[in-house]
């Protein structure tokens, strides 16, 4: 394991107010020009990252709990991903694979079946975007079972495409008035401990979820089971032990396929390579993105030899997917990520967001939960004593941490969680200052909304 480097300095410094006068320049600019419908969480527009920092315009210094959701694993310019992105690109920037293939593509599909669950024969495909790999796991699905049914959960999100919008749970912002949606998808109960009925465990759970598939869908005619082993957008839920496993045997028993949409937790993001692997499953398919490239637009679906292999020659594809440079940041993320030992990393980021929030999380009764795994964490806020959401105050968190120079997400079916999602780049130093931001903005706020 070598030391992590850095080229910026790892600290938070406010040197204007925000979003400062060139942000608000641009942002002047933005508004004649840029879609309404495409809309920033952080005003502040970035000149430069590294690390556990974003620097925007005016020359602030951020500290950076979001990593542009949980893409910039290993920080938004780790050496060995520029790196191997300025060497890839100075011999070419695209031929297609389809046309005239290249070894990159190759080598990380090698290294993606070696790091995904399971020692089965494994078979890779590239993609762009999140969503295009889930759409195309769903193709893969389709035809390898001969069915068509697609089962996915309450607060799920899968992406913008139409097949993925219809997978999404949340109408607002990403389904409201873009229908019809895809047909034969269909959505069932997650396990959500906090909110479910007390003592409900992970295997009731899935039997709740599961006799609705089978009264209502019927299993043979189930395809897939598409779920997030840990729910991103939906707001970080952690089913309860025994969900993931039984709704695993049950695919397969019935001959569906299990299929895990890891684009936000895969990737060293929570620990393990992948989420599935805290709970020993292995699925037949698997989808990544977020994490996997060191920012580079890339997306994979890795799983069964024989269920990629179903699908008929020129089936899937597409111009871009598994670009050269893309393939070469990929391979010096992964690289990146064994090299600074960043699984050990993300389990340190847990410890030490617990050591400093828990307390804070069992004295006050704004917040109803944390959970999550590795530097995948989130907090719930709720009314006071109670389990109303409570958005009104997350939000008015991230924006109070904003102005302290912390930038924090939220999420959520009802926008009342935020998340930490650092780089695992990001120094203890600063990881510590930015929770004591956040903690002081709770405090400030806890009463007042
Ligand atoms: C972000 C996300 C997607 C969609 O990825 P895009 O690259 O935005 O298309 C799909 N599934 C999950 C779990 C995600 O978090």
């Amino acid at each position: 394991m070598t030391e992590i480097q850095y080229r910026l300095p790892q600290k938070r410094e406010i040197v204007t107010d925000f979003p400062g006068p060139k942000s608000q320049k641009l942002a002047g600019r933005r508004s004649s020009v840029i879609a309404a419908g495409v809309v920033s969480s952080v005003p502040v527009y970035a000149a430069d990252v590294d690390g556990g920092v974003v620097v925007d315009v005016d020359g602030n210094s951020l500290i950076d709990f979001g990593s542009g959701i949980a893409v910039t694993t290993v920080g938004g310019s780790a050496p060995k991903v520029v790196e191997n992105v300025q060497q890839a690109v100075e011999r070419f920037t695209h031929t297609c694979f389809m046309v005239t293939p290249y070894e990159g593509y190759v080598e990380l599909a090698e290294r993606l079946a070696e790091i995904t669950p399971g020692d089965h024969a494994k078979k890779v495909a590239l993609f762009n975007s999140g969503a295009e790999a889930v759409e195309n796991a769903v193709k893969i699905a389709r035809v390898a079972t001969g069915r068509d049914a697609i089962v996915v959960f309450d607060h799920a999100y899968h992406g913008r495409t139409n097949v993925t919008m219809a997978m999404t749970a949340k109408n607002m912002p990403y389904k409201n008035g873009f229908g019809p949606f895809a047909p034969e998808i269909y959505r069932v109960p997650v396990s959500y401990p906090f909110r479910d009925p007390q003592g409900m465990d992970g295997t009731e759970a899935a039997q709740r979820a599961l006799e609705m598939v089978d009264k209502q869908v019927g299993a043979e005619n189930v395809a897939a089971v598409v779920i997030e082993p840990i729910l991103g957008e939906g707001g970080f839920i952690v089913p309860a032990d025994g969900f993931l496993p039984t709704l695993a045997d049950w695919c397969q028993s019935n001959g569906a396929l299990f299929v895990a949409d890891e684009v936000q937790s895969g990737v060293a993001r929570t620990g393990e390579w992948f989420a599935v692997d805290h709970d020993g499953v292995v699925p037949d398919l698997m989808t990544m993105a977020k994490g996997v490239a060191g920012g580079m637009p890339l997306s994979a679906v890795v799983g069964r030899a024989e269920l990629l292999d179903a699908v008929h020659g020129g089936g899937l594809g597409g111009t871009y997917g598994g670009n050269p440079v893309a393939c070469a940041a990929a391979i010096g993320a992964l690289d990146t990520i064994e090299d600074w030992d960043l699984k050990s990393r993300a389990k340190h980021i847990e410890a030490v967001i617990h050591a400093s929030l828990d307390s804070l999380v069992e004295s006050t009764d704004v917040v109803g939960e944390i959970r999550g795994r590795g530097a995948m964490i989130a907090l719930e806020f709720v009314k006071p004593g109670g389990k109303q959401p409570h958005p009104e105050l997350a939000k008015a968190v991230a924006t109070e941490c904003l102005q302290q120079g912390l930038i924090i997400l939220t999420c959520g079916t009802y926008g009342n969680i935020v998340r930490l999602l650092p780089p695992l780049t990001i120094t203890d130093d600063l990881l510590c200052e930015g929770l004591e931001v956040f903690s002081d903005a709770i405090v400030k706020h806890e009463q007042s909304h």
